[in-house]
């Protein structure tokens, strides 16, 4: 998602690289190549020309002198206009005062709901909530064992109508009642959050809407969401306008982020609803899912990385102690790092999800995005067979490695000698780059301090 975008947007600052002041002409041709940039993602025009318009303005009112070169203060502007039109602040979730709060889904048939109910209540189940999943959508055959299936997954409850009974999904059941007989059943059972599920249509009509309606009346919802694939483009806009019309909803939930489509949608749609991006989802996984930042997601537009989510997602599954013992040995203390360690690390880093999504997260990444999207995640599979084929005393000194154990080695693991050479010399490689970085260092990363 975005990457064009990014491409292009790059693109159009890159001729103001080395200008000394910004000339009117300057600021024109900028603005022509964002505006050309924004059209090509399939924002909606309304929105491209308000940005344009703005980000103009500001340039020309730009000071001339100050920390910033005009091709850095640019880009301040467009990543500034870019929070503002994605939402500015960060929208979080409004829990009701008195238990349990409701938050109904609504969207069109194939958006994701189901999914992502399923990953909102694995997500306030991680923040400590005890949620209950409803399904209400009784309209699409397996909807509801789809929601059982995936709320097992995510280890939550799941309240849906037995089928053979006059609720039963065979006799038609009837949604309404459903979700209201869920929304008691959470509060004899202590669930704070209740999520509905509610049908979609393929397309939007009358009925759908009525019935969302009618759904929103009997629970009362704290928070509508309304869900939509960001890969349709252009009627991701139309169809959330017909859904606020039809339903209304508090905030919308981008879904499919992960796809190469480009990306309009996120773009326009706060902006051309007035309602706040507050969730996206960018995977199949049920932990492909977080709070939407605006800020955040406009300093991945701009290739500046976000640092930030690496990091909270790094909190969650780095091993502490683990970290600490192998940062201490880089220094010298603690012992030898040892394959074993760089094994052990690879393995952390694999544990925080998609190598590929998170080296994506880096400022400056842009640039090898083909490298990164032909990375097989499969290597770090075939270096754990390579190192568990080394007896523990090769492990912990490398160095004692030499020919007759590589070919030993490529053998126990299924790999070529040449596989092997290529791993040994890449630990000395890292190891010296670690210690270098651990003494408080040389090598950065582009765009970080230091680099
Ligand atoms: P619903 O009809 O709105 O309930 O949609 P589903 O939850 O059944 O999702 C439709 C399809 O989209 C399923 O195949 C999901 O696995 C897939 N899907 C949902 N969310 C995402 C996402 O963020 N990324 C990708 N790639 N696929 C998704």
């Amino acid at each position: 998602m975005f990457a064009t975008l990014s491409d292009r947007l790059s693109d159009s600052f890159k001729n103001l690289r080395g200008k000394g002041r910004l000339s009117e002409a300057d600021i024109d041709a900028t603005a022509r190549e964002i505006r050309l940039a924004l059209l090509e993602a399939d924002v909606a025009l309304p929105v491209v020309k308000e940005f344009v318009a703005a980000v103009k303005e500001r340039a020309r009112g730009a000071e001339v002198s100050g920390a910033l070169n005009p091709a850095q203060q640019v880009i301040k502007i467009v990543n500034d206009e870019l929070v503002t039109i994605l939402g500015g602040e960060t929208r979080r979730l409004r829990f009701a005062k008195q238990a349990p709060t409701v938050i109904m889904l609504a969207g069109l048939q194939g958006a994701g709901k189901t999914t992502l109910a399923a990953k909102l209540a694995l997500w306030l189940k991680d923040q400590g909530s005890s949620p209950m999943l409803v399904a209400a959508d009784l309209q699409r055959p397996n909807a509801v064992k789809q929601l059982q299936v995936n709320g097992e997954r995510a280890g939550v409850t799941v309240f849906a109508p037995e089928p053979g009974n006059a609720q039963g999904v065979e006799h038609g059941g009837d949604p309404v009642d459903v979700a209201r007989r869920a929304i008691e059943e959470a509060r004899r059972t202590l669930h704070d959050v209740v999520i509905v599920d509610t049908a979609g249509r393929l397309g939007i009509d009358e009925e759908l809407m009525q019935q969302a309606a009618d759904i929103r009346d009997a629970v009362d919802p704290d928070e509508v969401l309304f869900v939509v694939d960001a890969m349709i483009g252009q009627d991701a806009v139309r169809t959330a306008q017909a859904f606020l019309d039809g339903v209304g909803y508090d905030g919308v939930v981008l879904t499919k982020l992960d796809g190469d489509a480009r990306g309009g949608a996120a773009l326009s749609i706060a902006k051309m609803t007035g309602k706040p991006v507050m969730f996206a989802s960018n995977g199949e996984k049920l932990t492909d899912f977080d709070l939407f930042h605006p800020d955040r997601m406009a300093s991945r537009i701009l290739d500046m990385g976000d640092l930030l989510t690496l990091i909270e997602q790094a909190e969650k599954t780095f091993d502490a102690d683990q970290a600490a013992k192998a940062a201490a040995k880089l220094q010298g203390q603690g012992g030898e790092f040892t394959l074993d360690d760089f094994l052990e690390q690879m393995q952390q880093v694999r544990k925080m999800g998609s190598l590929t999504k998170m080296l994506g997260m880096l400022p400056g990444m842009g640039q090898f995005r083909e490298q990164l999207e032909n990375f097989d995640e499969r290597e770090i599979d075939r270096i754990q067979a390579i190192i568990q084929s080394m007896t523990p005393a090769e492990r912990a000194h490398p160095k004692m490695i030499d020919g007759s154990r590589r070919s030993r080695i490529a053998k126990g693991s299924g790999r070529q000698v040449s596989d092997v050479n290529q791993l040994v010399d890449r630990f000395f490689e890292a190891r010296k780059m670690m210690q270098q970085m651990a003494r408080g260092g040389a090598p950065g990363l582009p765009g970080m301090p230091g680099a």
